[in-house]
């Protein structure tokens, strides 16, 4: 179900949430922004991709991922079989820094609790971060270029890091790589159940 929908005549808790998030002024951000960017997706998402931060188009739009590394987020999503409305997507930090600068710290703990009611409210089987601020809220300590493609169990919520899709559009030679790390996604979400939690780092799964 699409997340601007109501359930039953009501307005879902996640339409309430961004209703929330519309009006938040948690960080300087709330200054430069156009549109809050909450996220878009299906409410009973099996999955949800997070990347970093909006952008130009997604600050103009209120969505996100809409610009070219939504584009080839589309692709990755197809070459695996989902469409973008089939799974969540949304971002660690909900509005856009100016000169899309990368987040501060400041900000990212001031948005900390918005992506927090979100997995809450949508409960995926399967997390996966795209690019370095997402990993590093899920991956504590590790780097995109070590944990890409690995995934670690934490409750019943497995945690897969991908390279953020505007990689690829930056450095050709990560294309093949992203595109391979997505390509492990069903797998993964099939056997995301007989999967152990995760002691401490995250691991290389046997079945990779
Ligand atoms: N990059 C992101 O991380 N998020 C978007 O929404 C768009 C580009």
């Amino acid at each position: 179900m699409l997340l601007s929908q109501q359930v039953g005549g009501r307005v879902s808790a996640l339409t309430r949430l961004y209703q929330e998030m519309a009006s938040c002024r948690q960080c300087e951000l709330a200054k430069y922004r156009n549109r809050v960017v909450p996220g878009e997706g299906a409410e009973d998402a099996e999955i949800v991709f997070i990347g970093e931060a909006p952008g130009w188009h997604e600050d103009q739009q209120g969505r996100p991922f809409v610009g070219s590394a939504g584009q080839f987020l589309e692709e990755l999503l197809a070459s695996i079989g989902l469409k973008r409305e089939e799974v969540y997507i949304c971002n660690v930090i909900k509005c856009k820094p100016p000169q899309n600068r990368d987040p501060l710290p400041i900000e990212i703990r001031a948005c900390q609790p918005w992506l927090d009611r979100q997995l809450e409210l949508i409960h995926p089987k399967l997390v996966v971060t795209l690019g370095r601020y997402s990993l590093a809220r899920f991956f504590p300590g590790e780097t995109i270029s070590k944990a890409h493609g690995k995934a670690r169990k934490e409750g019943d919520v497995v945690y897969y890091a991908m390279y953020h899709p505007a990689a690829a559009l930056h450095q050709q030679s990560l294309r093949q790589t992203i595109q391979a790390d997505m390509l492990k996604i069903p797998s993964l979400l099939a056997q995301a159940e007989e999967i152990p939690e995760t002691e401490e780092k995250p691991q290389q799964l046997s079945m990779f």
